[in-house]
């Protein structure tokens, strides 16, 4: 039997979360552990382990991804200025392998990123 991710299991109610938007295909909550004010993770619902994973037939929900999020940010008051992150592997800084963006917003940011 394939694990669920833990993604999946907050999709399933399994594990709460704070809900900020859900469609069939993707949902976005808030991090549990914020890296600004306001940090929220926008995610497929089909479990895609991560950005270098993705195909072709990805596209649509990739797109999505970047939409919702946008929209995620706007939603809580910061349309003008959020940073969008994926981490892909290990070395990146991922540690859930089901692909997802970060909205951080609230702070200001540096470049290049730690
Ligand atoms: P990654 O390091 O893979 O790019 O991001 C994973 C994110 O998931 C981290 O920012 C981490 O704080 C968040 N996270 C880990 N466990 C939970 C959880 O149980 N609930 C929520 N809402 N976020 C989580």
């Amino acid at each position: 039997m394939v694990e669920l991710t833990l993604f999946q299991k907050i999709i399933l109610r399994e594990v709460p979360a704070e809900i900020l938007y859900e469609d069939t295909d993707v949902i976005s909550f808030k991090d549990i552990n914020p890296q600004a004010p306001f940090h929220a993770l926008v995610c497929p619902k089909e479990p895609i382990k991560m950005l270098s994973e993705a195909s072709s037939e990805h596209q649509n929900v990739l797109g999505n991804l970047l939409l919702i999020g946008s929209q995620v940010a706007k939603r809580a008051g910061f349309e003008k200025s959020f940073r969008a992150v994926i981490n892909n592997g290990d070395s990146a800084g991922q540690t859930v392998f089901h692909l997802h963006l970060h909205i951080l917003a609230g702070r200001s940011f540096t470049w290049p990123p730690g």
